[in-house]
């Protein structure tokens, strides 16, 4: 019996051991942690089916939901480090909170990459064990103002007020997120390349939300009604949010038309773009995204350092892997299925 229990008690302590010491696991024993900002995100959880799918039989990932809340997120994180994971994958809530999380993974000697949310230059220099995943922000809001111009120059019933300049309405996501930031900067920028003048009627965040965003745009028409000739949102959810606000008020039927744009391509603005109701929209690839999240995660895991060759993804600065948008409207929509 004693004896017995011994052998019990050895074998339990040899495994903690191979617990404790990642670097003693095989890859297929391995767990990478990943923290999503919020579960309740339509383009996250298409991010965070993309890293499941790329993990299948490869590694194990541990995925939770840090419901929007940073300080969630770091116990989240402290969780991981106490159980050894072998890397981390951390959306941020707030990515200026990146640099404590470096910290925290650093003294763990925990390699992190982070996605969808850019940490601030300064955190990712803090150590060599650092990356991010994402997509060049400015890119996608040149393309969708690319979208609106093309629009407004082929369409000379879209100015509806004939003044030769576009009054718009913006939609934004969360401010301070870089995506909301540039999109919306750099959206407006490409009509005013194209040779358009603009004036701005009405601006608000919607959180990336589609219910927020049907109370935002339902909130501008009352102010502003049929003066707005085009809506430009940061994201699809809050494009669709519009949508449902402006057939409210009549648009989409008997020849009343909004051009309305959005970014990431998901499946319901696929489907109002089939309708016609969204004109277009930008590729964020979420597939690619949580791909790449993962083949570094995993090369990391196994004390390896990224490249190329043993990810499939382009690593710029020794940091970066930058996926590429795209332009999707009826005609190409489907490359973006
Ligand atoms: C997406 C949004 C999403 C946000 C979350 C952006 O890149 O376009 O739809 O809500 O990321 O951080």
């Amino acid at each position: 019996m004693k004896k017995a229990l011994s052998i019990l008690l050895i074998g339990s302590l040899m495994a903690t051991a191979a617990v404790g010491c990642s670097g003693n696991q095989k890859s297929g024993e391995k767990t990478i942690g990943v923290a999503i900002y919020k579960f309740d995100d339509t383009f996250m959880t298409g991010v965070r089916n993309a890293i499941s799918e790329a993990a299948k039989g490869k590694v194990k990932v541990d995925i939770v939901d840090s419901q929007n809340a940073q300080p969630t997120q770091n116990d989240k994180v402290d969780l991981f480090i106490t159980k050894r994971v072998s890397a981390l994958a951390i959306n941020p809530v707030d990515r200026t909170a990146a640099g404590v999380l470096i910290d925290k993974a650093k003294q763990a000697n925990i390699p992190v990459v982070f996605l969808n949310r850019e940490p601030l230059k300064e955190d990712m220099q803090k150590w060599d064990k650092v990356y991010y995943v994402g997509a060049k922000a400015e890119e996608s809001g040149t393309l969708s103002g690319e979208i609106i111009a093309e629009y407004f120059k082929s369409h000379p019933e879209a100015d509806k007020n004939k003044d030769g300049v576009l009054q718009y309405a913006m939609l934004k996501g969360e401010p301070g997120h870089q995506d909301a930031e540039l999109r919306t900067k750099y959206s407006i920028e490409a009509v005013q390349k194209a040779g358009i003048k603009v004036e701005k009627l009405a601006e608000d965040t919607a959180m990336w939300d589609r219910v927020k965003g049907q109370e935002k745009m339902d909130a501008f028409l009352s102010a502003h009604g049929d003066k707005i000739e085009a809506v430009f949102a940061n994201n699809d959810d809050m494009a669709l949010g519009a949508i449902e606000a402006l057939k409210a008020k009549g648009y989409f039927k008997d020849n009343k038309f909004m051009p309305v744009v959005g970014v990431d391509a998901t499946a319901p603005a696929l489907q109002a773009l089939e309708e016609g109701t969204l004109l277009g929209t930008v590729l964020n690839d979420a597939k690619n995204q949580g791909k790449a999240t993962l083949e570094l995660a995993k090369v990391l895991a196994d004390g390896k350092t990224p490249n190329k060759a043993n990810t499939g993804y382009e690593i710029t600065d020794g940091k970066y892997v930058w996926i590429p948008y795209k332009k999707i409207t009826k005609e190409n929509m489907n490359e973006a299925k």
